[in-house]
Parts: structure tokens; sequence; C-alpha cells
């Protein structure tokens, strides 16, 4: 009987890239580009070689639908709260003091390095 593919595509185990630890990125003295060990995916199989495009590319889709998901979701929730009454002062006051605190925070950091 001839070899039948699977009914369901399997995600095959992937790892983060151990060389951009994950991030597809390469950093080098000049510049970045993306990682050449993993194509700029993040990704590895359990080999540690990169995926195939074929492979890599589901997984990848699925990650940015997901964020984007997640996104839409925390941005949905941010409108609902800038409607409760008192969120948006609040917010504003919280970051008042934060401003408040960086200064605070500078003016402590120049006088340390003045030696003072
Ligand atoms: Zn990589």
């Amino acid at each position: 009987m001839a070899k039948s593919r699977p009914l369901h595509w399997q995600e095959p185990t992937t790892e983060n890239c151990p060389q951009c630890n994950g991030s597809g990125e390469w950093r080098g003295m000049f510049g970045t580009g993306p990682c050449a060990m993993c194509d700029g995916t993040g990704l590895v199989g359990e080999d540690g070689e990169a995926l195939p495009a074929h492979e890599s590319q589901p997984i990848l889709r699925r990650q940015r639908d997901r964020l984007a998901k997640e996104l839409e979701g925390a941005r949905q929730h941010y409108r609902q709260l800038l409607h409760t009454p008192g969120v948006r002062e609040a917010l504003a006051a919280e970051q008042e003091r934060q401003q408040e605190r960086q200064r605070d925070e500078d003016m402590a950091h120049r006088k340390r390095l003045r030696g003072g």
C-alpha cells in the first residue's frame, strides 16, 4: 500500500533558535539582519536545523494570527477601560507620578555621576 499523507498536518516540534534566542534577528557589530541559522524565523527543529519553509510558514502564520488576536483583545479592553468613569484621570495622574519619579531618578543619577 502506498504511503498516504496524514489527514491533519502535524506541527513539528520546534525549539527557539540557539543562535538568536528565538528572536530571528542577528545582531552584528554594525547592524542587524535575519538570523542565518534559523532563516530569521527564530525556530529550529529538534535536530537544531532551520525548518523548511513549508513547515515554518504555517507556524509563523498561526503565531502572527494569535498575536493579532491578543492585540485586538487588549485594544478592546483598553477602549472599554477608557470609557469607565475616572479611569482617564487616574491614568493621567499615574503618568505624572511616573514622570516625577523619572526626574528624581535622573537627578540622583546625575548627582552620583558628579561624585556627590
Ligand atoms: Zn536564529
